[in-house]
């Protein structure tokens, strides 16, 4: 996955290139792949879960017996969020995925091919 749109700083001592401002891994060794970054990389880990959302399915509904709103993904049936509202309940749904994010670098990878 090609964005070089990442936070960069000079890297200093004479050194031409610039580097992540997250993982401080230089221009050369990143070449524009989000991939390069380190695995930690805090910038590369928001791109790749920012990606992986481009590929799921949301879907708010009305659930008539709980009287709630319902908010689920397709991708990962496992994760709901409920709420007196749609946005509340896709909230709820958002605080359950951030606790997923370790696993999406995977996921994505696999959406990807
Ligand atoms: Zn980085």
């Amino acid at each position: 996955m090609y964005d070089d749109s990442y936070p960069s700083i000079p890297s200093g001592r004479g050194n031409p290139y610039r580097r992540c401002v997250s993982c401080r891994r230089t221009a050369p060794d990143i070449n524009g792949e989000v991939e390069r970054h380190y695995s930690w990389c805090a910038w590369r880990r928001e791109r790749i879960a920012a990606h992986a959302f481009r590929h799921l399915n949301f879907r708010v509904s009305w659930s008539k017996e709980d009287s709630v709103f319902v908010a689920r993904v397709d991708e990962h049936p496992d994760l709901t969020g409920y709420g007196p509202t749609p946005p509340t309940a896709l909230k709820e749904l958002m605080e359950a995925m951030a606790v997923k994010l370790d696993d999406w670098p995977q996921h994505t990878s696999e959406a990807a091919r």
